[in-house]
């Protein structure tokens, strides 16, 4: 299958262009072969975009939500086909598959729902007979960069919010994963969406993306990828004086408290670590574990790794997935070695898989490190793998203390049943989500996603929030009195 760029309502041709394979991690098969697109497409789709702004913003916000009603309607009933996609670009296990395609049905219908609020405030003014209030305005086009983990989920986490409140878009997603943005442009046909509001360039980052940050006509960009990538994507996007919302990398720690319940910790940390092989931007890569309960948890911890499949993602049976590329391999296969020259003890794992059935994909066994020491580089950098350390502490302050020692600041968990301890850290974890008695992963849609730090730029994805980064705040004044009132100076009267 050769995938299209969608601009302007229409598949464009790929015939000047190169393309490059589409690969399923798991076996190395080529599923389909997607361009590299160029400067000129670009230029085409921000036109498109731009000429199909200003009758998109006067469309009425409820009508505009009527088109994410029929979106989310086709996801539904298109689940169980791009879910099997899904997992053959990107390599998840189906099940976690299915739960990506819901979260783009739970967010179109979510924000649908603010086509009818879409709030602003009333307040009141300082002076007689004048009536304040603040609205919502749309910024313009916006372009939108992806990663490859959550292939269809954060495309929608981002272009819902930007569509409902008037603005159009150009999405690049990447290169390892088009085929989630192919199907989203069918589906944004099939509803009928006119021509130019969404716009889907394939190709590099360094060429479409940078084209997208440099193009006058692009007034935000919003960025989902590594802290690398969003830092140069700032600093370009800064000399352009563009908005730019950036969702970058995470180095997410569980706190286990010694009054913990240790089973459901180490359910919670086995899903949090090695669900989607640990490419999940909150994946769990740190155990900060109260010395009194460390052994005890890292028998448990062993145990239940020794139950946990590994294979094609499309076998239900199977819990653990490849990683997405030989590349990531050869990533983690280095911090491995880091660890143990650091001096961290291999618990369990620590090879990737090389013979059958295994030799066509990119698999990597589960792996624990312990005696992780927290200046080390495996508890310090992303790897985004199947890699866990575990840190040993002696107490709330200190496990705090290691949580908050990164350079990240995205998802944090503890396990405790001391309610005194739950609300300390809560307050005191810096990371922009907390979890309470279960694992660092399992956003919803309807709250704000995001991090603190190296994690993000002050922006979030999804909830309410993500309007801001689509939006303008106006201010507006009407003085019914008939005569000049001047704000601040004529407050006696
Ligand atoms: P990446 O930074 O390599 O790529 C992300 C996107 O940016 C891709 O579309 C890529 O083509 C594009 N890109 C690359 N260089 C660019 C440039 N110079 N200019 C413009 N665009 C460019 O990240 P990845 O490997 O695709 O994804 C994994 C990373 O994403 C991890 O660090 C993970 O933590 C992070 N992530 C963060 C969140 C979050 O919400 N915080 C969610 C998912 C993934």
């Amino acid at each position: 299958m050769e995938l299209q760029n969608f601009i302007d309502g229409k598949w464009t041709s790929n015939d000047e262009l190169q393309t490059i394979p589409v690969v399923n991690p798991a076996n190395s098969e080529q599923l389909a072969s997607v361009p590299l697109s160029t400067k000129q497409q670009v230029e085409e789709a921000v036109a498109a975009a731009k000429k199909a702004q200003k009758s998109w913003a006067l469309t009425p916000a409820p009508k505009r939500a009527d088109y994410l009603y029929e979106i989310g309607h086709k996801l539904k009933e298109k689940k169980e086909y791009l879910a099997q996609i899904l997992t053959k670009e990107m390599g998840k296990v189906i099940e976690e598959a299915r739960g990506e395609v819901q979260e783009g049905v739970d967010m179109a219908f979510y924000m649908a729902g603010e086509g009818r609020r879409l709030f602003g405030e009333t307040t009141p003014s300082e002076l007689a007979d004048k009536f304040a209030m603040s609205v919502r305005a749309p910024i313009g086009v916006v372009g939108l960069i992806t990663p490859w983990n959550f292939p269809i989920a954060i495309a929608t986490w981002k272009s819902f919010p930007a569509l409902v409140a008037g603005n159009t878009f150009i999405w690049k997603p990447a290169t390892e994963t088009p085929m989630m943005a192919f199907e989203m442009a069918k589906i944004f046909e099939e509803v009928g969406l006119p021509a130019g509001v969404a716009n889907i360039v394939f190709g590099a980052g360094s060429t479409v993306g940078t084209e997208l940050i440099e193009h006058p006509d692009v007034k935000v960009i919003s960025f989902t990828g590594s802290t690398e990538t969003g830092s140069k994507i700032a600093e370009l996007g800064g000399r352009h004086l563009k908005k730019i919302s950036l969702e970058m990398g995470g180095k997410n720690a569980v706190i286990v408290m010694e009054d913990a319940d240790l089973q459901l910790a180490v359910e919670g940390i086995i899903w949090s670590a090695f669900g989607t092989a640990g490419q999940r931007c909150t994946a769990c890569s740190r155990v900060i574990v109260h010395k009194d309960v460390k052994n005890k948890l890292e028998q448990m911890l062993v145990e239940e790794i020794s139950k946990l499949t590994i294979g094609d993602g499309l076998d239900p049976t199977i819990k653990i997935g490849p990683v997405i590329n030989g590349a990531a391999l050869e990533k983690i296969n280095h911090y491995v070695q880091v660890g143990k020259q650091e001096g961290a003890t291999l618990l369990v794992g620590g090879k990737s898989l090389t013979s059958p059935p295994f030799n066509k994909g990119f698999y990597f066994e589960p792996t624990v490190f312990t005696n992780v020491k927290n200046d080390m580089d495996i508890a310090q950098e992303e790897i985004f793998g199947p890699v866990l350390s575990i840190i040993e502490v002696a107490s709330l302050e200190e496990a705090i203390e290691v949580n908050n020692s990164v350079k990240f600041g995205l998802s944090s968990s503890i396990f405790s049943q001391d309610v005194n301890k739950i609300f300390k850290a809560q307050r005191d974890l810096d990371t922009g989500i907390v979890y309470v008695n279960a694992g660092t992963t399992g956003a919803e849609i309807h709250l704000p996603f995001g991090g603190t730090k190296g994690t993000g730029n002050g922006h979030r994805d999804s909830g309410q929030a993500a309007l801001d980064v689509y939006t303008e705040w106006k201010s507006i004044y009407v003085d019914y009195s008939g005569k000049l009132q001047r704000a601040q100076i004529d407050t006696e009267n």
